[in-house]
């Protein structure tokens, strides 16, 4: 069913799967969570609560629909309805925040890229935090920031070279083409996924790789998980609806993993390769049924039972970090340790 509304601009309207572009019906997900994002995208969706989100019968990919419309998005934008996130104010605080949240990724980016240097692309570059990780570890770095301030604050206050204010759309162009696309959590927020399939295609050298991490309910820790189904995204992945996507494109997985992060909870990342030769898509689908017990049940049963382990997840793994070392040191030398442990759990306490 596909309805397109023109007359209202808050309206929210059905799309086809943003995936198969199958037209039929879509099974819906149950939806618990208290969605953090609506109050800033309220004036699109018209006083609703929640976003709704669905199943595709088709291939099983779980997306926002009816979602809002194309139209009342730019209208959204350009109307200074949306107030993106405060810039930070301590830049040092800043640097050291993108080493701790970035320097995994970017690390298994390179690990998994087939080079050891090279050129990089960041796809949603936000504050340029990546992009200074790949420089520093002497990769030629671009980035694409739709958002203008924050675009400016990785050119100015990060001194990343060659951030640009704009999308990835059909207009995008670099002068060379890259070895690696690097893009953390965008893939969810992007209306149009074929614009930025073929961009990619476009930019990317034959043979090179695109890493890919995006929020995922599948295999979730955490009672955060289906807070990730909210009006900030459109599209939920997994590794089998990511490989449905890139390999309509000519991309092919090299890896993927649901553990790569021990900082937050329910990441995928996905690292695909470049072949140029588009392969079957429906070899990736997902049975919509399943997809859908999963959300709706199963989903929540992980989620309660995980609860008490994984919630405040930095901290925890901090602390069960530390008491396996400190287990460690324990048995090495009882008397030692013990005498220590106040000044061990103080540096614990001031982490
Ligand atoms: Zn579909």
């Amino acid at each position: 069913m596909r309805t397109t509304s023109t007359e209202n601009r808050s309206s929210l309207e059905f799309v086809p799967c943003p995936l198969c572009d199958h037209v039929g019906a879509f099974l819906s997900l149950r939806i618990t969570s208290k969605d953090l994002h609506i109050q800033k995208y309220g004036a699109l969706y018209a006083g609703n609560a929640l976003s709704r989100w669905a199943a595709c019968s088709r291939c099983g990919f779980v997306h926002q629909n009816p979602r809002p419309s194309l139209t009342s998005l730019a209208h959204f934008y350009t109307s200074g309805q949306y107030h993106p996130p405060e810039l930070p104010s301590d830049f040092k605080k800043y640097v050291r925040f993108a080493n701790w949240y970035y320097s995994e990724k970017v690390e298994y980016a390179i690990a998994h890229s087939g080079k050891p240097v090279g050129s990089v692309l960041e796809i949603g570059a936000g504050l340029g935090g990546a992009l200074l990780l790949f420089s520093e570890r002497n990769w030629e770095v671009f980035g694409m920031e739709p958002d203008e301030r924050q675009a400016q604050f990785a050119s100015r206050a990060l001194g990343v070279p060659n951030v640009r204010n704009g999308m990835v759309d059909d207009r995008f162009m670099l002068k060379n083409k890259v070895d690696l696309v690097f893009s953390n959590h965008a893939f969810e927020h992007f209306a149009d996924l074929d614009a930025v399939m073929r961009a990619i295609a476009r930019v990317l050298k034959p043979g090179g790789r695109i890493f890919t991490t995006v929020p995922t309910y599948l295999d979730n820790r955490s009672t955060v998980s289906k807070q990730w189904m909210n009006s900030a995204h459109y599209s939920l992945f997994t590794d089998r609806s990511l490989n449905q996507l890139f390999s309509r494109y000519g991309f092919k997985e090299i890896s993927h993993t649901y553990r790569g992060w021990s900082k937050e909870i329910d990441d995928l990342w996905h690292v695909a390769e470049f072949r140029a030769e588009p392969a079957d898509p429906t070899q990736y689908y997902e049975d919509a049924i399943a997809v859908q017990r999963y959300v709706n049940i199963y989903n929540p049963i992980r989620s309660v039972f995980y609860a008490p382990l994984f919630a405040g997840y930095s901290k925890r793994v901090a602390l069960l970090t530390g008491m396996v070392r400190a287990w460690g040191l324990f048995r090495q030398a009882p008397i030692t340790f013990l005498m220590n442990l106040p000044g061990h759990l103080r540096r614990w306490w001031a982490r």
